[in-house]
């Protein structure tokens, strides 16, 4: 039997440990903190399949087939029916993208659907395309049932130290040390400081995110939004339902260097802007926040959806950033190298993963 091991458990890591334990290997997960509280913290992520690289809407495509897959493993929603609505001439050559890939069904859609599709939003006649297979990650629902069938190979231990030991690789935690066969690096923010040797042009900036309430209760129906038209003066807005559409979380794609000067009142700008744009965009909320999350933007140079997979002998270390949505076929592809299968092509970093078409 492989013997596996893991090094983060975000869910980009769970989902590895996960399609590897499928698989029939024995995976050790090492996470000191609780899982799910690094990049992946908070109540839910955007599900879309529109992309730039039409290579990474097929992985959306086969991410999507096992988010569903996983629904039926867990007994649980983890992907909201209410679709992904995006505003703005971007999104309709977002479209052009999407058109003729199978599994996908999007269309550009009236000021009537958009109000049907999320009817928190003030009145909107521009350009507007709905994703009707996208929707709100359960991202918590997600964590916890991945956690749970893991749990016997989680060990809480941070991990220091990545190294070649004959034929097998070696983890050094601050307790102790253990050799396996491979070991996947998806430890989010800290990933690229682990394995020094392979160079990861990873650029790490700050971000936050705002909760609002709903006012008048739950609405039957809340797709994410994306919002680049401008209409409601600012641009690069996302933001997706809590479970049960009482809540819908809402951030500026801005980030900001914490090392910088000024970073930290930059962050305080970001989320002021978010509350703005709400006050003028989402009359159905109530402007005031009920929540924030803060968290590492783990960018590489090639665009914002990219993603990349570092490889060395027995040794596998994935970096992007926007990675909830595809997650699962990202895990696939992870426990295939760990089990000694080549890595899909898309996933080494010369095939610039994400990036804008050549
Ligand atoms: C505010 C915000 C909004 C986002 N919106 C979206 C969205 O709408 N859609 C989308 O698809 N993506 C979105 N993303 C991105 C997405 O959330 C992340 O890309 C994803 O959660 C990364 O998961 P991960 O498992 O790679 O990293 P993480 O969740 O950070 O997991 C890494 C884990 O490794 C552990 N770790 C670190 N160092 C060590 C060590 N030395 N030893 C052991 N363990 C270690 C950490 O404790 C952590 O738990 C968003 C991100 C943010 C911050």
């Amino acid at each position: 039997m492989a013997d596996v091991a893991v090094v983060g458990a975000g869910i980009v890591g769970l989902a590895a440990a996960y399609a590897a334990r499928q698989r029939g290997a024995d995976v050790t997960v090492y996470e000191p903190a609780a899982p799910g509280s690094g990049q992946s913290a908070g109540c839910s992520r955007i599900f879309r399949h529109a992309h730039d690289d039409p290579r990474m809407v097929t992985w959306a495509v086969r991410s999507r087939h096992i988010w569903c897959q996983w629904e039926r493993d867990f007994g649980t929603e983890l992907l909201s029916a209410d679709g992904a609505l995006s505003l703005g001439d971007g999104a309709l050559d977002k479209l052009r993208i999407l058109a003729g890939i199978e599994g996908v069904e999007a269309a550009r859609v009236d000021p009537d659907q958009v109000a049907r599709a999320l009817p928190i939003l003030a009145p909107y006649d521009g350009p507007a395309v709905l994703d009707t297979g996208g929707g709100s990650i359960r991202t918590e629902a997600a964590i916890a049932a991945l956690t749970g069938a893991l749990h016997q190979g989680l060990v809480g231990e941070q991990v220091i130290t990545i190294g070649p030991a004959g034929s097998r690789v070696e983890v050094r935690t601050l307790t102790g040390r253990r050799r396996h066969d491979h070991v996947l690096v998806c430890a989010g923010a800290r990933t690229a400081e682990l394995v020094p040797d392979m160079a990861i042009p990873v650029r790490l900036s700050a971000h936050v995110r705002l909760t609002f309430a709903v006012t008048g209760g739950a609405r039957e129906r809340l797709a994410t939004l994306q919002d680049s038209s401008g209409a409601f003066g600012a641009t690069g807005v996302y933001a997706a339902a809590h479970t049960g559409n009482t809540r819908y979380s809402l951030g500026l794609s801005s980030t900001t260097d914490l090392t910088a000067p000024g970073g930290a009142q930059r962050l305080a700008d970001l989320a002021e802007q978010a509350r703005a744009y709400v006050a003028t965009a989402l009359p159905g909320l109530d402007p005031d926040p009920v929540g924030h999350v803060h968290c590492w933007v783990t960018e590489l140079p090639w665009g914002s959806d990219g993603v990349g997979v570092w490889q060395g002998p027995g040794v596998s270390a994935v970096v992007g950033h926007n990675l909830f949505k595809q997650a699962p076929a990202l895990g696939q592809a992870l426990a295939q190298a760990a089990l000694g299968e080549d890595l899909p092509a898309d996933l080494a970093p010369a095939a610039r993963f994400g990036g804008p078409p050549h």
